[in-house]
């Protein structure tokens, strides 16, 4: 039997991160039962993950696991998330990255449960942050097949839509990657109400979305 090696003081401030996002997640109902996982990376090659069925309200330092970038696991006494490989398929393709936030948010997912997604972006945050949107076809969660289609996909975005499933957001700290979340639930939800309502998106210009575009790519240089 491996020997228990609890997750060292060190890590404590971004297993406090992870704790923090995972409960507001749960709070927002962006993830229900043992849904969801959410991810940091420490180090080039370690990597501290939610574990498997657990809800993300309440979890604390003794409840995450800490991987290396083969997903072996270092730290920790629980077993990590199913969709562990998939978070280090995305780390692997995007170095620049540090948190991973998978959700099932009622607005997102109910344009990933259909054959629409939802119209282009219409406000500034949603172009900076989260661009065209992206739907993967459907793959059955923790499989090879959504492994190998992730990351084909998630090189040089920071969004994916997946289909009969959720929401998978990525940025530079855990926190960029729930903002990211956040965004993506707004413009679902707005892309819904205007549908709803049957109002005509007024799109931008050429010029303001050129504008607009150019701003991101800064934001994403961190210039
Ligand atoms: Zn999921």
């Amino acid at each position: 039997m491996t020997e228990f090696r609890p997750i060292p003081k060190l890590y404590y401030d971004q297993a406090f991160a992870l704790s923090y996002y995972s409960e507001i997640l749960w709070q927002k109902s962006f993830v229900e039962g043992n849904g969801g996982n959410l991810s940091i990376r420490l180090d080039e090659d370690l990597f501290m993950i939610t574990p498997s069925m657990h809800s993300k309200s309440g979890l604390n330092e003794t409840d995450f696991v800490i991987v290396d970038s083969k997903g072996n696991k270092i730290y920790g006494n629980k077993k990590a998330s199913s969709e562990l490989f998939t978070h280090l398929a995305i780390y692997n393709n995007n170095p620049e990255i540090g948190g991973i936030v998978h959700s099932h948010p009622p607005y997102a997912c109910s344009y990933a449960f259909s054959e629409s997604v939802p119209s282009t972006p219409m406000s500034a945050e949603a172009v900076i942050w989260m661009g065209q949107l992206t739907l993967a076809q459907y793959n059955t969660p923790g499989s090879s097949e959504l492994l190998e289609q992730v990351e084909t996909l998630s090189k040089g975005k920071n969004v994916l839509l997946l289909q009969n499933h959720g929401l998978l957001t990525w940025g530079k700290s855990i926190e960029e990657a729930y903002w990211r979340t956040e965004v993506v639930e707004a413009h679902c939800k707005i892309s819904h109400i205007m549908e709803t309502r049957g109002s005509q998106p007024r799109h931008f210009t050429y010029k303001q979305m050129t504008q607009l575009s150019e701003l991101r790519v800064k934001f994403l240089k961190n210039e």
